[in-house]
């Protein structure tokens, strides 16, 4: 990537349609860089809707990624779910890369009960396998594990970049908001840019450059994230991430996920506050 864009989670409330390519048009309207297209229900879009997608995407130059459906669960009990969430991950990464979608986020599992590095171990067991099957369809988009914010979801910091730096085409998906309603830190530039400097040196410079990041404000408690905010109603600092995110030069997507009422505001808010401080440098 050679620059920062930032975009909506989803078709913005003010498109013509609910439609992902009515979405994509108003995205370019309001002058952002990007869209997320959700198929956080059900992984499905016919393939002549989605290379429509991506011709609009492409004519317009809004650059897209996709999410997956909630509902996978890598370390769920019984097989057949593990094959029904390995299978909902799959049929998103087809879609995105029809769609011309280079990354998808995906929530990858709960720990339950298990220790976190038995957890880890299943997670990266069976992402394994979705990826082998995604390389014998020789489908390359980037499968994004997010960095996810309860107590009792997997995701640290930690776990996202070391399957990142384990498993081929697997970049981390790093949620700002999330890593500071886990941890109620993480919310000032030293640490912003710690976890920068974290990413580099595990992955390398080439992560900094095709980053993947979520954002909003968050509501948070004892374990963690409550529900996504507007930047304005929640404590996150986003000015300190942004200059964070601009003296590190980072480059990728910044997808705004606040809530629907809120998103294209908080896209575009983020968007002119980066574009002002980059001014300043
Ligand atoms: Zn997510």
């Amino acid at each position: 990537m050679s620059e920062l864009l930032f975009g909506t989670a989803g078709v913005p409330d003010s498109a013509k349609s609910h439609s992902s390519v009515d979405g994509i048009k108003r995205v370019s309207e309001l002058g952002l860089g990007c869209m997320e297209l959700e198929f956080v229900r059900q992984a499905k879009m016919s393939e002549a809707t989605a290379r429509l997608v991506a011709e609009t995407a492409a004519s317009t130059g809004i650059k897209l990624s996709a999410h997956a459906p909630y509902y996978i669960n890598l370390n769920a009990r019984e097989p057949d779910k593990v094959q029904a969430s390995q299978n909902r991950l799959l049929q998103t990464a087809r879609i995105a890369s029809w769609c011309g979608a280079t990354s998808v986020a995906f929530h990858a599992a709960f720990y339950f009960d298990d220790p976190p590095e038995k957890v880890y171990s299943t997670v990266k067991k069976y992402l394994g396998e979705v990826l082998d099957q995604l390389q014998k369809e020789n489908i390359q988009v980037w499968i994004r594990p997010e960095v996810m914010g309860k107590h009792s979801e997997f995701g640290t910091i930690e776990e996202i970049l070391s399957l990142s730096t384990e498993l081929e085409r697997v970049a981390p998906c790093v949620d700002f908001a999330h890593w500071h309603a886990r941890t109620g830190q993480y919310n000032s530039y030293q640490e912003f840019a710690s976890v920068l400097q974290q990413i580099e040196e595990r992955l390398g410079r080439t992560a900094l450059d095709d980053m993947h990041i979520h954002f909003s404000g968050i509501h948070y408690g004892a374990k963690g994230e409550i529900k996504h905010l507007s930047l304005q109603e929640s404590d996150l600092q986003y000015t300190e991430l942004l200059k964070a995110l601009r003296d590190y030069e980072v480059k990728g997507l910044v997808i705004c996920e606040s809530p629907p009422e809120y998103m294209e505001e908080d896209a575009l808010l983020l968007q002119s506050t980066y574009h002002t401080l980059l001014k300043a440098d």
